[in-house]
């Protein structure tokens, strides 16, 4: 390996970037013009030539999919294993060192990481237990005034409540969530970066540590940092003058979870030695493709202003087609896969992108009527199904009896007769004396005065806690997660539920003894092993962590050859040779809550933006001119986005250039051709409109969408007339 083979494949503004001197800098460009490329090739480049070991590098990405793929680009550019270095995302990258500095950071040594979901509860709990009124103060607005806060930074004795109701509210709902956790010893991800964030301000010791230690910090996707993580990365960076940041304000997404596009803008004059470099040529995308991507975000107001060119051709039109309804528009999307797949082409070459999670049930539907393999990033993960969250609710009370939150989602899963009544009363002694559920719940069993009923279900529950946890003793994970399993009756819980969903229920619980199995506190991707003299974890407390950190970011093998969907979120910084923007509609992209609001909707603009961008060859826009989505039918004018692209780079695939004419389908007595998008009558049904066909003769089915939702019908019964 040679120096050249990291400079080489790079241009003269990036070979710029990669060279620098030690020197804070911010490379500041468009989508595909190399940002990630040139943080990769930087951190081989000071390894390589400057001396600089992998253990002295720190690089945030923004999700361990990025993570694990920037550390095997350089692997492979340097031919050596990277160990030492720290590689991960600012929450993973926050959790390890609380776990190393647990004790300066004020924390119990097995503190616990709640998700969003337990986060609610929590806050709901809190809710009640002040007396106020869920409907009037709504626990998800609660939690997000909390997060929104943690994310600038303020704990509630910073945060001036005016005299008003609403902020005096939210501030005592605050408040009490916060000591309610630090009673059970739980942190929210929030929680996670403002502490990491205080730790550098209370302990200069710790901070001088990594400060000596980190002589290159690098960060990606610079656009969606947060104030407190800003504010991290600063107070770490001190007098050093060694950050390398790159981003693009167009693709600022995040504005709506607290990320300050004003970094980009703050960071040259914050870091006053700092230089600036721009990348322009784009090496991802088709002329047509970028061009129709500085079209678009031409559109927003107040850029910091870049045009991006790429001296590869114009490539294909955009193509934009127009569907009756979803589902249709689904299939559509689902046969052009299969015809690119047939030409020899990887699924994983093709990504459906769209705007709201909910939109990939009939995108699923599509890809499993053709058999097309897919992987769903985001989504329901596997970690956040409520099955694996119950099994790990067991799992970490038996781990730790003060887990609140554990305590809370299991108690009554399965059903033990534990009343409403029963619980609130061990709640209201959890508040009034500040024991966690668990002792409360002992102590509610001491004074006596249940009726026996009561009295067992609660004492079942305790027991069958403390059996778990000597039957536990000393076995490895994969026995303790099987055994807790096994004993806490979600198996035969689930049975009770009909049909797959309860099957599939119980397939997930195996799924997370074979986790459990292969997990490896070594391969987990948010770090790296450690290398210091520190306290190692638990390898269970490594597993509950990681379950509520990484949260997987995707479900199955990643090695398998799939479509990829996932929400335009989540596809950031990634790029495929065939991508499909979903649902180009107004109310659903833009987002109809960001109507009113101008900076929302350039916001969304900039998402609509990392979409088109995420295209190399090919791109297609969908719309539906009919969408049933989370149960009520819409009827959506094309997408604001669309007409912001030039006309002369989209081609319309119509329908009727689409369309094929089923082979001498028998319809009624009549002997006819059968077109998609023809309007037929069934007698029950009413009129309805035919998105597909399969089979011959006899077998020929019929697809059609009637308004009380699409059916699939035998032709030869189901007498349709067509109507003119
Ligand atoms: P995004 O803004 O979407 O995160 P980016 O600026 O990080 O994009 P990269 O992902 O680093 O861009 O690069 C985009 C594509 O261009 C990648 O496939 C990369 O390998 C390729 N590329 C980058 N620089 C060069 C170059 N100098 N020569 C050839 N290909 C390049
Ligand atoms: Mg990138």
């Amino acid at each position: 390996m040679d120096v050249s083979d990291i400079l080489e494949p790079l241009n003269d503004a990036q070979r710029e970037a990669v060279t620098l001197p030690r020197q804070s800098a911010l490379v500041l460009a468009g989508a595909g013009s190399g940002k990630t490329r040139v943080l990769t090739h930087r951190i081989a480049w000071l390894i390589k030539t400057q001396g600089i070991s992998p253990f002295g590098l720190l690089a945030v990405t923004f999700t361990n999919k990025a993570a694990a793929e920037m550390r095997g680009r350089i692997e492979s550019l340097l031919e050596m294993p990277l160990s030492g270095m720290w590689v991960g995302t600012f929450h993973g990258i926050a959790h390890r060192l609380l776990r190393r500095h647990y004790g300066e950071a004020g924390l119990p040594q097995n503190f616990q990481i709640m998700d969003t979901d337990d986060q609610l509860r929590l806050v709901k709990r809190v809710t009640v237990g002040l007396d106020l009124d869920e409907k009037k103060w709504p626990p998800r607005q609660a939690v997000w005034f909390i997060n929104s806060q943690k994310d600038e930074g303020l704990r509630p004795k910073n945060i001036e409540d005016y005299d008003d109701l609403y902020l005096k509210t939210n501030l005592a709902i605050y408040e009490a969530y916060q000591e309610a956790c630090e009673r059970g010893g739980m942190v929210d991800f929030a929680e996670l970066l403002l502490r990491a964030h205080e730790l550098w301000l209370n302990h200069p010791g710790i901070l001088r540590h990594y400060q000596e230690r980190f002589s290159e910090l690098l960060v990606d996707e610079f656009q969606d940092t947060n104030a407190v993580q800003y504010a991290w990365l600063r107070v770490l960076a001190g007098e050093n003058d060694n950050l390398l940041v790159v981003g693009d304000d167009d693709q600022s997404i995040y504005g709506w979870r607290g990320a300050r596009i004003e970094n980009i803008q703050r960071f040259s004059e914050d870091f006053d030695n700092s230089r600036t470099i721009r990348l322009e040529q784009n090496y991802r995308s088709t002329g047509s493709i970028l061009k129709a991507a500085n079209h678009l975000i031409g559109n927003n107001e107040g850029r910091l202003g870049k045009e991006l060119w790429t001296d590869g051709g114009d490539g294909d039109l955009i193509n934009l087609y127009s569907s009756y309804n979803e589902i249709d528009e689904a299939r559509y999307i689902a046969e052009r896969i299969n015809r690119w797949v047939a030409d020899g082409n990887r699924h994983d070459e093709s990504a459906i992108l769209y705007r709201s999670n909910a939109q990939s049930r009939v995108l699923e539907e599509a890809m499993l009527r053709l058999q097309l393999p897919y992987r769903i990033y985001g989504g329901q993960r596997f970690f956040e199904r409520a099955e694996i969250r119950n099994a790990l609710g067991y799992v970490r009370l038996v781990n730790q009896r003060d887990a609140d939150a554990a305590f809370e989602r299991v108690v009554n899963v399965p059903p033990r007769g534990m009343g409403n009544r029963t619980l609130e009363e061990i709640r209201h002694i959890a508040r009034s004396e500040q024991l966690s559920l668990w002792r409360a719940a002992k102590s509610l069993l001491a004074v006596g005065t249940l009726t026996a009923r009561k009295k067992s279900s609660i004492s079942g529950f305790l027991s069958l806690i403390e059996d778990m946890d000597e039957l536990t003793q000393g076995v490895d994970l994969e026995q303790l997660v099987r055994t807790v399993i096994e004993r806490s009756g979600l198996i035969s819980y689930y049975e009770k539920e009909r049909g797959e969903r309860g099957q599939a229920r119980i397939e997930n619980l195996g799924e997370l003894v074979t986790a459990a199995r292969s997990f490896d506190p070594q391969e987990n991707l948010t770090f790296n092993p450690p290398t210091e003299n520190e306290e190692e974890l638990s390898l269970l407390d490594e597993f509950l962590s990681h379950a509520s950190l990484e949260a997987g970011e995707a479900q199955g093998d990643s090695s398998e050859d799939c479509v990829q969907l996932m929400t335009m979120h989540s596809a950031k910084g990634l790029e495929f040779p065939l991508v499909f923007l979903a649902g180009m509609e107004e109310g659903l992209f833009p987002h109809r809550m960001s109507l009113e609001e101008p900076g929302r909707l350039e916001e969304e603009r900039r998402l609509c933006y990392v979409g088109v961008t995420r295209a190399m060859r090919h791109l297609y826009l969908t719309h539906a001119e009919t969408r049933r989505l989370n149960g009520t039918d819409n009827y959506n004018r094309l997408s604001r986005f669309i007409t912001e692209i030039p006309e002369e780079l989209i081609q319309e695939v119509r329908l009727k250039n689409t369309v094929v004419h089923a082979p001498n389908f028998k319809l009624g007595k009549t002997e006819g051709e059968f077109s998609l998008g023809q309007r037929v009558h069934h007698a029950k049904f009413g009129e309805g409109v035919v998105l597909n066909y399969e089979g011959q003769g006899k077998q020929a089915r019929v697809h059609v969408n009637f308004s009380e939702g699409s059916k699939w019908l035998m032709v030869s019964f189901a007498n349709l007339q067509t109507v003119k």
